[in-house]
């Protein structure tokens, strides 16, 4: 097996990208999708967080042939049946406004007790030995009102479990020590040194 020294992160969410690139095992070369000169938002249809994310993974491989990985995240809310789920980004609309989707959760989580959500990532990669699929998970609630100016998306409302701080008020090497993504993104490091990096 050939082994894998960069990977095209298909992303064009800055927050998300600051987050893989501290992440990425080493001796791997992070390739962005603007040095490739591929569109920063790419097409998102499916119905899964997978399907997602392999949209965007196959839609790079298929144009630059190099290795490529994508994520797609949702915050699922108990007693909201699992939304906004993979209607995250746009639950306030197709503006992808994250103020508007955090005043909309808080709004459609008033007078409700239980509060218990978590983020979930799924993470896809594609080389031309075809697909693999991992994902991470964090539990946590939803808090009454945003707390912190850090990290990104919904951060400012969902505090982890085992934890007094939201995501927005945790430093970002603190987020990455429980994050969903980074618990995908160790997965799919194991799997990629047990399948591709030996020899
Ligand atoms: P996507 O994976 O880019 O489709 O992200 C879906 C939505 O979830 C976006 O609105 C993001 O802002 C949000 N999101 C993804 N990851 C995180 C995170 O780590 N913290 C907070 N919000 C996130």
């Amino acid at each position: 097996m050939e082994r894998v020294n960069e990977i095209v992160l298909c992303s064009g969410n800055p927050g998300k990208i600051k987050e893989f690139e501290v992440l990425m095992p080493p001796g791997i070369r992070v390739r962005s999708l603007a040095e490739l000169g591929m569109p920063l938002d790419l097409p998102e249809t499916g119905n899964t967080l997978e399907a997602n994310a392999e949209q965007k993974a196959r839609y790079v491989f298929e144009r630059t042939g190099l290795p490529c990985m994508a994520d797609d995240t949702g915050l699922e809310v108990r007693a909201l049946g699992g939304a906004p789920g993979v209607l995250s980004a746009r639950y306030a609309g197709p503006a992808k406004d994250t103020v508007a989707n955090m005043a909309l959760l808080l709004s459609n989580m008033s007078g409700i007790a239980d509060r218990s959500a978590r983020f979930r990532t799924v993470i896809a990669y594609v080389d031309t030995q075809g697909l693999q699929l991992v994902e991470g998970e964090v539990k946590g609630m939803i808090i009454e009102a945003p707390r912190g100016s850090g990290g990104f998306g919904y951060d400012p409302v969902f505090l982890p479990e085992m934890s007094d701080l939201t995501f927005a008020e945790l430093p970002l090497e603190k987020k990455n020590a429980v994050s969903h993504r980074a618990q995908a993104m160790w997965r799919l490091a194991q799997w990629l040194d047990e399948h591709h990096r030996r020899r």
